[in-house]
């Protein structure tokens, strides 16, 4: 670990400390650093200097990163769209939380695989806060009923919050719209802990939104 990236790192720590700071002493953000386009190596480094969360957002990586980092204690976060096909795989592998459930038949199915397997899964509600073609996600308008929904018929998946990734716009007003929405839903739901917003680009914007875990891919990696 050279020392440029030491100072790098330092960096987005103090960022963090001063957008959380701004929202109150109390308040706590975790940092999710997103390895997908990183090797084993990387990870590696960056768990030497005290980072033990990761996430990826495939299963075939995941599996392959968790086979050959299983000696070290990390905490995986699958944060990727996930295909039915894929289930199985996504078990296997253990991960501490699956970020993007994004629709009830997704729910359905897993719960039918985590079951079998006797196994329950931290989990959070993807939501798709500005109704973007391109992104998964419940709208805003039927999170709510599908968080109950889930609940009462998937007693195997633990709905622990929600994730979102902010609005794409070069007008920072509506990415941060899209990031006050979420808020707003989140504080309807009960016993949650996690409001996953925030990547490279927002994170500062998404903590002072309320943000509690930020998921930092290029920016921990790249310096
Ligand atoms: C890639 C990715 C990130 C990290 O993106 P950066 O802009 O590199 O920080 C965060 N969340 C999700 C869901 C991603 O796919």
């Amino acid at each position: 670990m050279s020392i440029q990236y030491k100072i790098h790192i330092d960096k987005i720590f103090e960022d963090i400390e001063r957008a959380r700071l701004s929202v109150n002493a109390h308040h706590i953000v975790k940092i999710v650093s997103v390895s997908k386009y990183n090797t084993s190596e990387d990870i590696k480094a960056l768990y030497d200097i005290g980072q033990r969360a990761f996430g990826e957002n495939k299963v075939q990586d995941l599996m392959q990163k968790t086979e050959i980092l299983e000696e070290l204690p990390l905490e995986w976060h699958f944060i990727g769209n996930l295909q039915k096909n894929k289930i199985n795989n996504l078990i296997k592998s253990n991960p501490s939380m699956f970020q993007a459930l994004d629709s009830i038949e997704l729910a359905k199915e897993l719960q039918l695989r985590l079951s079998r397997e006797d196994m329950v899964l931290d989990t959070l509600l993807q939501i798709n806060s500005a109704n973007e073609e391109s992104k998964h996600g419940f709208s805003l308008e039927c999170a709510k009923d599908s968080f109950d929904q889930i609940k009462e018929l998937c007693p195997n998946i633990n709905i622990k919050g929600l994730m979102s990734i902010g609005a794409h716009s070069d007008n920072e007003k509506d990415t941060q719209k899209s990031f006050e929405d979420t808020k707003n839903l989140y504080d309807t739901l009960d016993n949650v802990n996690t409001l996953s917003m925030g990547m490279s680009a927002d994170f500062e914007l998404a903590i002072k939104c309320g943000s509690n875990m930020v998921r930092l891919g290029s920016r921990m990696f790249n310096y």
